[in-house]
């Protein structure tokens, strides 16, 4: 998708804090974080929102939380503990068309979230 941000991050043309990357996903810091480890994952692929998802992306979105997991322990916030969230459309904050997980860690998370 040549207007969507985060197509531009995987193929390099915007500058990305790059914390994890493999075949099919890339994670990065996120521009305005919400806790002291809020990175961003992402599937190489474009899939607009989680509504988009085919039985294809099982495996993909599997791998993103694997990276979350690898990121979490990189980071070594495993055992403290953390978040791994995905908001589908605009009513749950999704403001990126491109889906991507949040990992929170390093402070304390409220439940429910606001
Ligand atoms: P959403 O609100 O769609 O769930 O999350 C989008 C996230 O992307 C937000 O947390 C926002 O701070 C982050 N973001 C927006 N623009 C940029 C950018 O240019 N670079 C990075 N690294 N993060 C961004
Ligand atoms: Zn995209």
């Amino acid at each position: 998708m040549s207007d969507c941000l985060f197509c531009k991050m995987v193929t390099g043309e915007i500058k990305a804090d790059v914390v994890y990357e493999n075949d099919n996903v890339l994670a990065f810091r996120d521009i305005n974080p919400q806790a002291p480890v809020h990175v961003l994952i992402v599937p190489k692929k474009h899939i607009r929102t989680i509504n988009d998802l085919q039985e294809t992306d099982a495996s993909l979105v599997g791998e993103m939380y694997l990276a979350a997991k690898e990121i979490a322990s990189q980071s070594e916030i495993s055992e403290q503990g953390y978040r791994a969230v995905m908001n589908c459309n605009a009513g749950a904050g999704q403001t990126v068309f491109h889906i991507h997980m949040h990992l929170l860690g390093g402070r304390a998370m409220l439940w429910p979230p606001g």
